[in-house]
């Protein structure tokens, strides 16, 4: 029987700009099980990663989180279940720094801007364990070497002295997960962390990651554009458009039965390993400026099954099955909707 650890409900992140406001994330519903890995989905630009910084409450200026829920199931010292709401914290206060990179780590898409140049890799981990532990310097070393060796890092001793900028991508990636673990957290949240690696290294890096999931018992947000990714690595699966979670469910569901027209678009998109020689089928139009959204359905612009009140009528969310959710008009009954938009 798996168990809350987070449960996001109708959160708002704006970026308040000169040329306007930015709906990053616009009202979006997720929940993270202890222990299970969750897949959060979409193209470049839809929101994943905001969303994700708002749970570590590290979303840059001028953005921030305008509305919502952020509820975190924290088991306090005394074995008791806390519950906190991330959104209400101050981004600089005590209660966020004692989360953050010790219950809840993240590794980046690109570690050599995640890792400081001017400090070697053993520096920057010892700095994480002496900041979240009561270790001294000399354990925090001996737990620095260990965590890289555990990441399969060759000679961790010799690099644990080493400057990232010494370092391969492949080998950069390890140290920082090798970092987001040496508090053992009880949620790692990985962005992309394999997009700039070459397939070899990237699907070492996922195996390890799932091995050390699995060891740790930790929860797993990966946030991701590929679907192979997912497919491998899943139990559940968001799939986010322009802000909000347009579909939800386990992963099989998601691959076997997908009910939204923007997640059945994506996996048709996926280059198949064919015989004849078979064109893609790629998702037809660009993601909408994001200062001009679209009036309605977000997704009504690409999309292969809007009708004329997708133009209009913004969806909201049906449950199609037990876990599984689905923002669209097809799956609503529109009379109320209809109704109260000749009424206005
Ligand atoms: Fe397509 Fe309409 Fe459903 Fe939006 S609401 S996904 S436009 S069918």
């Amino acid at each position: 029987m798996s168990e809350t650890l987070i449960e996001v409900t109708d959160l708002k992140i704006h970026f308040f700009t000169d040329e306007g406001v930015v709906r990053a994330v616009d009202g979006s519903d997720l929940t993270v099980e202890r222990g299970r890995t969750l897949s959060l989905v979409g193209e470049s630009g839809c929101g994943k990663s905001v969303a994700c910084r708002s749970l570590l409450q590290i979303v840059h200026t001028p953005g921030r989180i305008v509305s919502g829920e952020i509820l975190y199931n924290r088991k306090s010292g005394n074995g008791l279940d806390e519950i906190i709401d991330i959104a209400k914290l101050d981004p600089k206060g005590k209660q966020i720094r004692d989360i953050r990179g010790k219950e809840i780590s993240m590794i980046f898409q690109e570690p050599m801007t995640s890792l400081s140049p001017m400090y070697t890799v053993g520096n920057q981990i010892v700095e994480n364990i002496l900041l979240h532990t009561d270790k001294t310097k000399k354990e925090a070393h001996a737990l620095a070497i260990e965590l890289l060796d555990k990441v399969g890092i060759p000679k961790p001793g010799r690099l644990v002295e080493e400057y990232p900028f010494r370092l391969s991508g492949g080998m950069r990636q390890r140290a920082m997960i090798a970092m987001a673990l040496s508090c053992n957290p009880t949620m790692l949240i990985a962005d992309e962390p394999t997009t700039a690696l070459d397939v070899t290294t990237q699907a070492n890096i996922l195996d390890l990651m799932l091995d050390l999931q699995r060891q740790y018992g930790m929860a797993l947000l990966f946030i991701t554009h590929d679907l192979g990714v997912v497919a491998e690595i899943a139990d559940d699966v968001a799939v986010m458009y322009l802000g909000k979670i347009v579909e939800k469910s386990d992963v099989d569901t998601i691959f076997n039965n997908p009910q939204h027209p923007y997640t059945q678009a994506l996996l048709r998109s996926i280059p198949k390993v064919a015989t004849r020689r078979e064109e893609l089928d790629p998702i037809k139009g660009m993601v909408p400026n994001p200062y001009r959204r679209p009036e309605g359905c977000p997704f009504h612009p690409r999309c292969a099954k809007a009708f004329s009140e997708c133009r209009t009528i913004v969806p909201s969310v049906t449950q199609l099955g037990e876990n599984h959710t689905v923002q669209c008009l097809l799956y609503e009954d529109l009379s109320d909707k209809k109704a109260m938009e000749q009424s206005l």
